[in-house]
């Protein structure tokens, strides 16, 4: 899928994850119904860090282009030493260890570790990369056209506001984990759930996907999980503008609807 349907997909999941926890007697708190929302957006953008022409990869200038040539090459040397012979050959490292569920994992275990023994800035720096990130998703072609350096000060003006409110006794800061020290430790959360929903969203697409390596499939290590072969479509399609992207708002409407208590 292309950047504005990941972000709304992954918006969604979270406000669906909102309502379920509100179900479970854990409700959010609304800054983290709509902070987790808005990092969810953003962190469903980043496993295409592995292409040049992905949103992420041009989203910070130099920064991110550099960043994005390492993880490709880091992505193709894991995917060539990984393989196996029912494997098939590849040029780049695109979709490969930034779309599996290990890096997922690890990607949102390291930013909740982060949130919690970073202090204050590693907080404001989460929340200013994924609210980039969102605006970027989420306004796609208004964000392209409005130069960077708006879209990094209107980051930074959201990263700051949003952590001073969840700064406030009962606004956030402790959602889920309450024990002494644990603030922000939920950050993870959305940013696992995004990688995740960006993997299954790439897996309706004609490519599929390499969610579950290193468990092989067969004699494949990378096997292209996906819906079956018909079913799929191409990456910026009819399916993805007219069906996906309004199911998408829908549900993440009901879902808001859910976790604010309204259902
Ligand atoms: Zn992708």
């Amino acid at each position: 899928m292309m950047g504005p349907a990941h972000s709304l997909s992954g918006a969604a999941a979270w406000l669906g994850v909102g309502a379920a926890a509100a179900g479970a007697g854990y409700p959010m708190p609304w800054p983290v119904l709509v902070s987790g929302a808005l990092i969810c957006a953003g962190a469903a953008l980043a496993p295409d860090l592995d292409h040049k022409a992905a949103t992420i990869s041009r989203a910070f200038g130099p920064l991110s282009r550099g960043l994005c040539e390492v993880v490709d090459t880091l992505s193709h040397a894991v995917y060539k030493a990984t393989k196996m012979r029912g494997d098939s050959h590849r040029a780049g490292g695109h979709r490969t260890l930034t779309h599996t569920w290990l890096w997922a994992v690890l990607v949102g275990g390291g930013m909740s570790l982060l949130a919690m023994v970073g202090g204050r800035w590693a907080v404001l720096g989460i929340l200013f990369v994924h609210m980039v990130l969102a605006i970027e998703g989420l306004l796609w072609r208004a964000a392209r056209v409005s130069s960077d350096v708006l879209v990094w000060l209107l980051g930074a003006a959201a990263a700051w506001i949003l952590a001073q409110v969840m700064d406030q006794p009962g606004q956030g800061a402790s959602w889920l984990f309450t024990g002494p020290g644990q603030e922000y430790l939920w950050l993870g959360l959305p940013i696992m759930l995004g990688a995740l929903v960006h993997d299954i969203g790439d897996a309706l697409t004609v490519s599929g996907c390499p969610i579950l390596w290193p468990i092989p499939i067969g004699r494949k290590r990378w096997y292209p999980l996906g819906t079956p072969k018909p079913m799929r479509f191409r990456a910026g399609s009819w399916v993805e503008l007219k069906v996906l992207m309004p199911a998408f708002m829908l549900l993440g409407g009901v879902g808001a609807l859910g976790a604010l208590g309204y259902l």
